[in-house]
């Protein structure tokens, strides 16, 4: 059998612990026996970050902007423990973080569906989006307490020295306050990169802020997004046929319990976070969920959204079994390969990356899955296999 070629190269970021093993097996087992892969690599894993000063973050990041799809291993974001665990020079920064500062992006999570795992949703159908905006508000916030009574202000200082001021609140006591910011063009790049998303994945687009009480600073949010819908997405929306629609935050959060789902839902920072981690739970589990981060420029950047397994790695370590589900990065790399066909107009590519996704959504159906999907699965009878006999038995369907 000929292998399918690649014309240009993806971005692959290599990871940690588990997810290292499965990015391994992935490799061998699904793709390498169909693909000639064509990857320009980096070793994200953390010995090689602390070993580069992180410049290997970096400089995958910057290779994205040359080849524009990336697909990404879970890495360690190193805390206290780690700094002793891998003998660290510093507790270098989150790697996603990194790159999601150079590329500029948007993250959208999605589930991905399987007959025999149920959402708790009953409704839910079709799978819902969350795009969540990575930059400012709480996240860059500052923050006081304020220890007795006295005045507390927001002021602003231009360029020429010119003072404006707001008061926050006159205290009579003790109490708290914060402030938090957001710049306009990076709301315009979240708007942007949800307009192409919805146009590319060909679904309608909703967006809530509380806009009724937050009347400058979430109402900015809406009007950003609507001047931009205007001038430039309406048109291409009608042609595509989905909607962009705009509606308060709590009445967003009760339509999409009622909804059958098939949207993506952009949502400001905190809602984002907050929100992913409900739809997620409720679509059944962390595994089973995609990340893509795409900028206003273009750039892709696919991975899995759960983390490096590290308690399976332990486990792997000692020589014993293990259960990892490795669905989730495997359709990072469907993501990545696919997007890569598009922009080459590469059809066996794309095709490729279709049929490795039913064939791993068919070996679930067909009940051979992982543990943590056997637990949850209405399927009586499921087979539970360990991390890589799930792959040979997605391979072998393939
Ligand atoms: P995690 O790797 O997401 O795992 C948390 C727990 O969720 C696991 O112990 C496991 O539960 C379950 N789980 C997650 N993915 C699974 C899979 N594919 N198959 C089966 N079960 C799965 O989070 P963590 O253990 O809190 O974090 C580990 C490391 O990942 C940390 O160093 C963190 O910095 C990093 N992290 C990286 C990313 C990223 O690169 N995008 C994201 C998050 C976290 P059971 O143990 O009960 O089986
Ligand atoms: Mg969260």
């Amino acid at each position: 059998m000929d292998k399918i070629k690649m014309m240009n190269p993806v971005v692959e970021m290599d990871g940690d612990e588990m997810t290292r093993i499965l990015w391994g097996m992935i490799k061998e087992h699904l793709l390498a026996p169909f693909i000639e892969l064509n990857t320009e690599y980096y070793d994200l894993g953390l010995e090689h970050r602390n070993e580069t000063d992180d410049q290997v973050t970096v400089d995958s990041a910057n290779a994205v902007k040359r080849h524009k799809v990336a697909v990404k291993c879970a890495t360690i974001t190193p805390n206290a423990a780690r700094m002793t665990e891998y003998n660290l020079k510093e507790m270098w920064k989150s790697p996603n973080g990194t790159i999601r500062a150079i590329l500029d992006g948007t993250v959208f999570r999605a589930p991905i569906v399987v007959k025999g795992i149920e959402p708790c949703v009953k409704n839910w159908k079709k799978p819902i989006t969350i795009a969540r905006h990575a930059y400012g508000d709480v996240y860059k916030n500052s923050e006081m307490k304020i220890p007795g009574a006295g005045k507390a202000e927001l002021v602003f200082t231009d360029r020429d020295g010119k003072e404006s001021r707001e008061l926050i609140h006159e205290f009579d006591g003790s109490g708290i306050i914060q402030g938090m910011h957001n710049v306009n063009q990076s709301i315009e790049s979240f708007a942007r990169s949800c307009f192409n998303y919805a146009l590319d994945t060909k679904q309608d687009l909703w967006f809530a802020t509380k806009d009724t009480i937050s009347k400058k600073y979430d109402h900015t949010f809406k009007d950003i997004f609507q001047e931009i819908y205007d001038a430039e997405y309406e048109e291409k929306f009608k042609e595509a046929q989905i909607v962009y629609f705009y509606t308060l935050i709590d009445d967003a959060v009760a339509r999409v319990m009622k909804s059958e789902g098939g949207y993506i839902w952009a949502c400001k920072n905190y809602d984002g976070d907050v929100m992913s981690d409900m739809v997620s739970s409720a679509f059944g589990s962390l595994a089973m969920m995609t990340s893509v981060l795409v900028s206003p420029e273009g750039y892709y950047e696919y991975e899995a959204a759960h983390g490096t397994v590290q308690r399976h790695y332990y486990k792997h370590l000692k020589g014993e079994e293990t259960s990892t589900n490795s669905v989730a990065t495997i359709f990072a790399w469907t993501g990545a390969l696919r997007k890569r066909g598009e922009l080459d107009g590469n059809k066996e590519l794309m095709e490729f990356a279709d049929r490795l996704e039913k064939a791993t959504i068919d070996t679930i159906e067909e009940g051979k899955m992982t543990k943590d999907l056997a637990l949850i699965t209405i399927n009586p009878n499921p087979v539970v296999l360990n991390s890589e006999d799930f792959i040979k038995a997605v391979a072998e369907r393939l």
